[in-house]
This record gives C-alpha cells, sequence and structure tokens, in this order.
C-alpha cells in the first residue's frame, strides 16, 4: 500500500533494525521502545489491523506467533514476555498495518491501561 508506513519499511523506503525476515513476515525495532526488548512483527502482506483477519490471511498470524517464540527462544526470554496487538483508533493503534508488539525485559502489569 503506497502510503502505509509500514510498507515502507518492508520497502526499505525508511530504515529499520532488521530482527527477523522471511517470505512472508518482517520484524524489526520499535523507534520508540516501551521495554528493553520491543520488537514488531508484521505481515509482508497490507492488512490493516486484527478486524481484517479472515480465513484466507490467518495463516499469517500463526506463523508471526511462531516467529514471536523463535525470537525469544535466541534471544533468551522465552521465560516471559508480551505480545500486543492494538486494533482500532480506541485501542490506540497508531499505525494502520497489522503488527503484533513483542516486548520483553521488564515486568508488565495486568489489566492494561
Ligand atoms: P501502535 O501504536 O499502532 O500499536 O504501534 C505502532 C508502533 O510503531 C509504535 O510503538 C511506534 O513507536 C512504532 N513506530 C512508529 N513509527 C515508526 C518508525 O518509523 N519506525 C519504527 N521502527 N517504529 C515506528
Ligand atoms: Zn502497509
Amino acid at each position: 500500500m503506497d502510503n502505509c508506513l509500514f510498507c515502507k519499511i518492508i520497502k526499505g523506503e525508511i530504515p529499520s533494525i532488521k530482527v527477523y525476515e522471511d517470505e512472508t513476515v518482517y520484524a524489526f525495532n520499535d523507534i520508540e521502545p516501551q521495554a528493553p526488548v520491543h520488537i514488531l512483527i508484521i505481515p509482508k502482506e497490507h492488512i490493516t489491523s486484527a478486524a481484517d483477519i479472515t480465513e484466507e490471511n490467518s495463516g499469517y498470524v500463526a506463523h508471526i506467533f511462531e516467529v514471536a517464540a523463535k525470537i525469544a527462544k535466541e534471544q533468551g526470554f522465552s521465560d516471559g514476555f508480551r505480545i500486543v496487538s492494538n486494533c482500532g483508533d480506541s485501542a490506540g493503534q497508531s499505525v494502520k498495518h497489522l503488527h503484533f508488539h513483542l516486548l520483553s525485559g521488564r515486568d508488565f502489569t495486568w489489566p492494561p491501561g
């Protein structure tokens, strides 16, 4: 999608610090980390949000969780992490390309604010 920040990051038009990449998924460090580890994992196909997950594209979500577990194992934080996807303005979604925040390295409270 032409005017999408994360599509531009995937294409390399905007620089990012890559953590993982394969044919369908890209993971990179968040520019404004909310924890010592703050990685964004996104499908390369433009999907606007979690509200747009369908039977056809839900495989990306399963794969993203696989990738998250792999990154956690490789980076040594399998014992404690949080995965968050904000969907829509009221939930605080600022970039309208489906993304999963992978956070670790500190304690997290529940319920979230
Ligand atoms: P949201 O608020 O939509 O759930 O998450 C969007 C995330 O994208 C935020 O955590 C924000 O810091 C991150 N972000 C926004 N612009 C950029 C950017 O240009 N580069 C990177 N690496 N992260 C960004
Ligand atoms: Zn996009």
